[in-house]
């Protein structure tokens, strides 16, 4: 079947996401976004799972389709879809209630932004405020762009300030640096926190990995919490208790990555509010590795060995001098009996 443009396709507004766009252009002839899709020729999971929200990263073939129903540039098409695809989302994603005023102040159509289903995405970045956490279940409540404008009416009556995160009034220039790192990846990222020595966005993605593996590290076979998260509790009291899971990541550039993350939006812009202070202040902020456990010392020490020297050296400076006396034990008496004498000798901490 040859397909001819749509008579009426709204254009696509600023960063939109493309499920927000495709539900604009659907409510136009009334039907819903899986029947359009359908209607194009767009060959989509089972209708019954698709939402508007969280749609499938289209192949060329049918970004080529869209483009041509709807007069649209592919490039830009492609651009409108968000990374993260159909990976498994938080319970929580955050949106910023002064771009829906704006959309209203400036006569232009209530739209959802791209990065508003990111669950990196932690404040915005027009506006520089934090993200207002909205329940996913919401969400997926919203089924015509007729809820759509009346969720965001909804949003705007109940929350007439700005609301923001915890004590302070808006994200610090390091968590937005941050941010903006992880959100937008690419080879020629600028990674921020110079010198720290990562010298690429999979670099950075590794190391905030870790460092959330040690957060949410629990004593093995319980609830409780090891020191390492007892620590970070300790220094971000406002978060309530951490309802953790894995995430996935998509890019073009670097490849698929795990996150563990909580699933509430404020637990994330606490943590990383927190990883970014860590960033920007070194071994001031962080912990101290003698009072670790033995097991969580061995985590950590572990982990360490695979970051750039400098960025361990910041960090945790005794940790550094440990690894680097190691690895010289290792060079030179590999892994014989002698190594392990020597490590014991000179009282390895781990
Ligand atoms: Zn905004």
């Amino acid at each position: 079947m040859r397909l001819s443009e749509l008579p009426i396709a709204p254009a696509p507004q600023r960063a939109e996401l493309i499920g927000s766009w495709l539900l604009r252009v659907a409510s136009i002839y009334a039907i819903s976004v899986p029947r359009l899709l359908v209607h194009l020729g767009i060959e989509a999971p089972p209708i019954s799972t698709l939402h508007w929200s969280r749609l499938p990263r289209f192949v060329a073939r049918d970004i080529a389709k869209l483009a041509h129903v709807m007069n649209w540039p592919s490039s830009a098409i492609r651009r409108m879809q968000s990374r993260v695809g159909r990976m498994r989302q938080p319970e929580e994603l955050g949106i910023c209630l002064a771009c829906w005023r704006e959309d209203i102040t400036n006569d232009r159509p209530i739209y959802w932004r791209r990065y508003w289903v990111d669950p990196l995405a932690l404040s915005c970045p027009q506006h520089r405020g934090w993200l207002l956490p909205v329940r996913v279940a919401n969400l997926r409540r919203i089924r015509t762009y007729g809820d759509l404008i009346d969720f965001a009416q909804h949003m705007i009556c109940e929350h007439s300030g700005m609301l923001t995160f915890g004590q302070s009034s808006s994200p610090s220039r390091d968590l937005l640096v941050l941010e903006r790192a992880l959100c937008k990846p690419t080879h020629n990222t600028q990674i921020p926190f110079g010198d720290l020595g990562l010298s690429s966005a999979p670099m950075l993605f590794r190391v905030i990995s870790d460092l959330l593996h040690l957060a949410f590290l629990y004593v093995e076979g319980t609830d409780t919490l090891g020191w390492v998260a007892q620590q970070v509790h300790a220094k971000i009291p406002e978060i309530p208790p951490i309802k953790r899971s894995v995430f996935e990541f998509r890019h073009r550039n670097p490849p698929p990555i795990l996150l563990t993350l909580p699933h509430h939006l404020r637990s994330r812009q606490a943590l990383f509010a927190y990883l970014a202070t860590l960033f920007s202040f070194g071994s001031e902020s962080f912990i101290d590795p003698s009072r670790l456990p033995l097991t969580e010392y061995r985590r950590l020490a572990s982990f360490a060995r695979q970051w750039p020297m400098s960025f361990t050296e910041a960090l945790i400076p005794e940790l550094a001098e440990w690894i680097r006396a190691d690895i010289l034990l290792l060079e030179k008496f590999k892994c014989s009996p002698r190594y392990f004498e020597e490590r014991h000798r000179l009282g390895f901490p781990y």
